[in-house]
C-alpha cells in the first residue's frame, strides 16, 4: 500500500466520522443509526479497497473456477438437449440419462464438441428418425427354429426351470431377476456361463433349455421363431455404441447430442441385458426386422401370449416407455423365470415395477 492510497483511506474514514459526528450532534436519538452507517461505510470501503489492490489475483481465481465449471462433466445434464421418445416429460419417474462408462478422453472430446454449434445434416436426421429401438442396429445373425431344435431330440419335458421356488417370494439375489437398465448397470463382478443355442448363438447356459422349449412349443403351434442377437459381449456393445456416436458426430452433431441419440439407438454399454445372456431378440419367417410390426405377426402374438410359460417376458411393453426409457420392443424377450414371468404378465407390469412391488 503506497502513501497516497493510505492518505485516501484515512481521509475517507475521517470524512465519514466527521459526517457521523455532525449527524449525531443534530439527532441525539438517532446516534445509533449514524454509528451503524459509519461502521458499514468503512467496512465496505476497506473490503472494496482490498479487492482493488488484488485485482489480478482474484481475476485469476475467477478464471480458474470458470474453467473448472466449464470443463466439468457435471455441467452436462443442464446443457444436454431434451431428446426423448417420451411424450410426457413431466413424469416424476422419468430420470435423466446417466452418463456412464465414458472415458476421460471422450469427455475431453465432448468439451471440444460442445463449443461447436449443432448443424445436423439431413442424412443423419433421417437416420435418427428411423431408429426407434436399441436392438435394430445390433443384429449379429439369426438362428431358425430348425437349427435350434436340431440334435435336440432328448429334451426333458419337465425341465428344472419349471420348478422355480414357490411361495418364498422374490429375492434380489435371484440371478434371473437381475434388473439391468441405464440406472442399474451390470455389476462389475457379475459372472455367468455361456451356453450354446445354435452355432455361434449363445446365451446364459441356464436359459438355453427354456428358450429351446419355447421355440419347440411355438413350432408345434405352427409358429416359427428365429432367434437373433442373444448374447453380446461388452466389447462388441462398446464398439457398436462408439460407432454410432462417431457416425452422428461425423454428421455434425456435438458429442452430447450424438451420445443421447446413440443411447436410444444402441444400448449404452453396461446396461444391456444381452450382455448377461438373459435376453434374446426374436423374429419370424417373413418378418426379420426389429420393429413394432413384429408384435402383429403370428410369432409376435404367440410370444405375447405364451412366453411367460417358459419364463420369458416382453421386457419393454407398450405404455411403459416412461418407466423403461426404451421404446416398445415386441421382439425383445428377457428370461426372469416362470413364476416372475407369470406374475409380471398377469399384472401387465414391467420389470422395473415388479422390482418395486415384489423384490426384497
Ligand atoms: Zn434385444
Amino acid at each position: 500500500m503506497n502513501a497516497s492510497n493510505l492518505q485516501k483511506k484515512l481521509s475517507f474514514r475521517d470524512r465519514v466520522i466527521a459526517k457521523v459526528q455532525i449527524f449525531n450532534g443534530k439527532h441525539k436519538k438517532l446516534s445509533f443509526l449514524g454509528f451503524t452507517y459509519a461502521v458499514c461505510a468503512i467496512t465496505l470501503y476497506n473490503f472494496m479497497f482490498y479487492f482493488y489492490r488484488n485485482t489480478k489475483r482474484y481475476t485469476a481465481l475467477a478464471c480458474i473456477l470458470l474453467f473448472f465449471a466449464a470443463s466439468s462433466s457435471f455441467s452436462y445434464p443442464a446443457m444436454a438437449p431434451a431428446i426423448s421418445f417420451e411424450s410426457d416429460t413431466s413424469d416424476p419417474e422419468r430420470k435423466a440419462p446417466e452418463v456412464t462408462l465414458i472415458s476421460d478422453e471422450e469427455v475431453a472430446q465432448s468439451d471440444a464438441e460442445l463449443i461447436e454449434s449443432v448443424d445436423i445434416d439431413e442424412e443423419v436426421m433421417a437416420e435418427a428418425d428411423e431408429i426407434v429401438n436399441p436392438d435394430a442396429a445390433e443384429i449379429d445373425g439369426y438362428a431358425s427354429a430348425d437349427e435350434i431344435l436340431e440334435d435336440d431330440t432328448a429334451m426333458n419335458e419337465n425341465s428344472s426351470y419349471e420348478t422355480d421356488k414357490a411361495a418364498e417370494g422374490f429375492s434380489s439375489d435371484d440371478w434371473n431377476l437381475i434388473l439391468v437398465n441405464k440406472q442399474h448397470p451390470i455389476p462389475d463382478d457379475y459372472e455367468f456361463s455361456l451356453g450354446t443355442i445354435s452355432g455361434s448363438m449363445k446365451c446364459d447356459e441356464r436359459v438355453v433349455a427354456p428358450l429351446k422349449d419355447m421355440v419347440r412349443a411355438a413350432h408345434k403351434d405352427g409358429v416359427n421363431l428365429i432367434i437373433c442377437s442373444p448374447y453380446r459381449d461388452i466389447n462388441r456393445q462398446t464398439m457398436l455404441f462408439n460407432n454410432k456416436v462417431n457416425r452422428y458426430m461425423d454428421g455434425g452433431m456435438s458429442y452430447m447430442d450424438a451420445y443421447n441419440l446413440a443411447s436410444q439407438a444402441v444400448t449404452v454399454p453396461g446396461s444391456s441385458e444381452h450382455q448377461i445372456g438373459l435376453a434374446v431378440d426374436i423374429v419370424t419367417n417373413g418378418y426379420s426386422t426389429l420393429d413394432e410390426g413384429f408384435g402383429d405377426t403370428a410369432a409376435g402374438k404367440w410370444l405375447y401370449e405364451n412366453s411367460a410359460r417358459y419364463g420369458f417376458i416382453l421386457r419393454y411393453p407398450k405404455g411403459k416407455e416412461h418407466i423403461t426409457s426404451i421404446e416398445y420392443e415386441p421382439w425383445h424377450f428377457r428370461y426372469v423365470g416362470v413364476e416372475a414371468a407369470t406374475l409380471i404378465t398377469d399384472e401387465g407390469i414391467c420389470l422395473e415395477e415388479f422390482w418395486n412391488r415384489y423384490v426384497d
